[in-house]
């Protein structure tokens, strides 16, 4: 590993002052105006940002069809429609998620992503062949990304007996959190799926992350009940729901009260900014009251739509662009959703542009973390503990499969 030394760059929270980044050993080993080569290889960032590795913190990258030929959106409206199409397509191409996700990391890498929590797919019809597909390529692919794993029932848990053994049986095989899915819209059994699903955290330490587009009181009553799982089993700061669609809909007064509970068991929010009229949490309400906020890609270029493209400073973008946000605070909001906010949820403790902290960092042309967003433009260099990975938008990981 060459060590490297990163001349007339701009760093996100220090100010407008040019400045070096000293690169040794896979770790920032300084900040400074001036700072000697000593023989590290010398790149001139011509007064571009410096900003943390972007966080891809849901993602679904075993079910992607990246560098299969395009595949015309056929999925009916409803979420059975998308899950029903999406086994149907699946089983039809017969696509490796090893081969898969692979082929979507390398174009993640390239967009500045450095760490990805994934949901794989698990239950009764493919068992855990996604998972291990998973973990076969996050070993391989482990000095350029870092991959955690959340065990997703995405055909639901109560409705498919058996569901629940394969999620315990990926756990106990490594997946760092449990997942969950709609338990009133998809298994019509809140108090079934979340009992199983909390009883696995609960037995193994994992976290949980739910799946929760169930709109209105009855989105807003299960985060209830999620809540009450977490408080009765002790499991403060590791739950995450995402998506939480409700909580753009619901009064005031009964947000305040949800807010208040996410904010005692310390539940995280992820929203990716969904497409159209759906609605979405309140971002900088949330991130005004305190609520851990993060964000992903959720599905790129799959059977559930073809508009994510893998790319966390373009969705930073769609996070503000939906939000309405105009000033720079809110602008860095969504960026720090992107970055900070996933990279706290995997449990990154090394993570930021500051002396000491892993060498994950994206160069990129732009002034401000606020121009960042807004134009979410080319990423210059992207470096994975301190190893240069992308540059000039280009992967530089081998072609895979
Ligand atoms: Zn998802």
């Amino acid at each position: 590993m060459s060590d490297l030394l990163l001349t007339d760059v701009r760093v996100w929270g220090a100010g407008d002052a040019p400045r070096d980044v000293a690169v040794r050993g896979g770790r920032i080993a300084a900040i400074g105006s001036g700072l000697p080569a000593d023989g590290a290889e010398v790149f001139d960032g011509t007064g571009c940002l410096i900003i943390p590795g972007l966080v891809d913190a849901h993602a679904h990258i075993d079910k992607t069809l990246w560098g299969t030929p395009w595949h015309p959106h056929q999925a009916g409206p409803t979420l059975i429609d998308k899950i029903e199409n999406e086994r149907r397509v699946l089983k039809t191409l017969g696509l490796s998620a090893e081969v898969q996700s692979a082929r979507l990391l390398r174009h993640m890498v390239a967009r500045g992503t450095t760490h990805v929590r994934t949901h794989v797919d698990i239950g009764p019809d493919i068992g855990l062949a996604h998972f291990h597909g998973i973990q076969a390529m996050r070993d391989s692919h482990r000095d350029w990304i870092d991959v955690e794993i959340v065990a997703f029932p995405q055909t639901g848990v109560m409705i498919k007996p058996g569901t629940l053994e394969l999620l315990e049986q990926a756990v106990r095989e490594g997946a760092e959190a449990i997942g969950g899915l709609d338990p009133v819209g998809v298994d019509r059994d809140p108090k079934g799926q979340l009992d199983g699903i909390f009883a696995i955290a609960d037995r193994h330490g994992c976290g949980v992350d739910i799946h929760l587009h169930d709109r209105g009181d009855l989105g807003a009553v299960t985060i209830d009940m999620i809540v009450e799982r977490t408080r009765a089993l002790g499991l403060k700061g590791k739950v995450v729901i995402s998506h939480a669609f409700c909580l753009g809909m619901v009064e005031p007064a009964r947000l305040d009260g949800l807010v208040d509970d996410l904010l005692d068991q310390d539940i995280a929010i992820m929203t990716h900014a969904p497409s159209g009229p759906t609605p979405f949490p309140p971002v900088r309400l949330l991130h005004d009251r305190g609520v851990r906020l993060l964000s992903g890609s959720d599905g790129v270029r799959d059977t559930w739509g073809p508009l994510n493209t893998g790319d966390m400073l373009e969705r930073a973008f769609l996070l503000a662009y939906r939000s309405g946000f105009r000033d720079d605070s809110s602008l860095e909001v969504a960026l720090r959703m992107a970055t900070y906010g996933g990279a706290q949820t995997m449990g990154v403790t090394d993570y930021g542009v500051t002396v000491g902290s892993a060498a994950d960092l994206v160069m990129v042309e732009a002034e401000t973390a606020a121009e960042a967003v807004a134009f979410h433009p080319m990423r210059r260099l992207v470096l994975k503990r301190g190893q240069v990975v992308a540059r000039d938008g280009r992967s530089l990981l081998p072609v895979a499969a």
